[in-house]
């Protein structure tokens, strides 16, 4: 991100016109390797080099600095998305207030799908009423995620799907292993055993909802 290029969307915009393209993204918010919360390196790096450590103050500018630069491109891109007719896919982490907000403006104009859904059903209803979707991983399949095993059960039909976010979070017992479609099944069997359907109805379900979302015709 800091290193993105200010003409970055001009070049996007160029290859989202390809008929091919479904959607845009991911993009969003990400406040999870924010300066002041990677400072502990930042002081290591410092003493090792006989320098002074930034100071709150200047930690802070920094996280400012980052989060607006991410803000703009975020919002780059949502402009694009809605000139283009494309829905969006959504990528956050530690940052649920500002993306909600910042995708406030566009309510109506651009569907977007929070992909990667590991929140609470509270937070998944907040989507779905905007008209968003949600999409779940290997995560749904770990023993710890109980605000998103609440969510799975909860979430009303035609509103999720299912992803790989391949190489990351294969899901049990693979986990921490390159993620491959093939482990969407395992995804699909626990969505099925916690929402007490079977796995066939939930394949055709999630593959409706994600065809609908990503506009897929019968030709492609
Ligand atoms: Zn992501």
């Amino acid at each position: 991100m800091e290193t993105t290029p200010d003409s970055a969307c001009d070049e996007l915009e160029r290859l989202a016109c390809h008929p091919k393209v479904v959607a845009l993204g991911e993009c969003g918010l990400d406040y999870h390797y924010l300066p002041s919360s990677t400072n502990s390196a930042f002081v290591g790096a410092s003493i090792a080099t006989g320098g002074t450590a930034p100071g709150t103050e200047t930690l802070l500018l920094q996280d400012a600095n980052l989060k607006n630069r991410q803000a703009i491109f975020f919002q780059e891109q949502l402009d694009l998305a809605v000139r283009l007719s494309l829905n969006v896919v959504v990528h956050q982490r530690d940052s649920w207030a500002d993306t909600l907000a910042t995708l406030q403006p566009y309510a109506g104009r651009l569907r977007a799908v929070f992909h990667c859904f590991s929140g609470t059903p509270t937070q998944a209803n907040e989507l779905i009423a905007l008209g968003h979707a949600v999409s779940f991983t290997g995560i749904a399949t770990f023993k710890n995620a109980r605000d998103l095993h609440e969510s799975i059960r909860q979430i009303p039909a035609h509103s999720y799907f299912l992803e790989t976010d391949c190489p990351y979070l294969a899901p049990e017992p693979h986990r921490g292993q390159r993620c491959e479609p093939a482990h969407t099944r395992i995804v699909a069997e626990k969505v099925a055993s916690l929402r007490g359907r079977t796995l066939e109805e939930i394949a055709r379900e999630t593959t409706a909802t994600a065809e609908k979302f990503f506009r897929f015709t019968p030709t492609q």
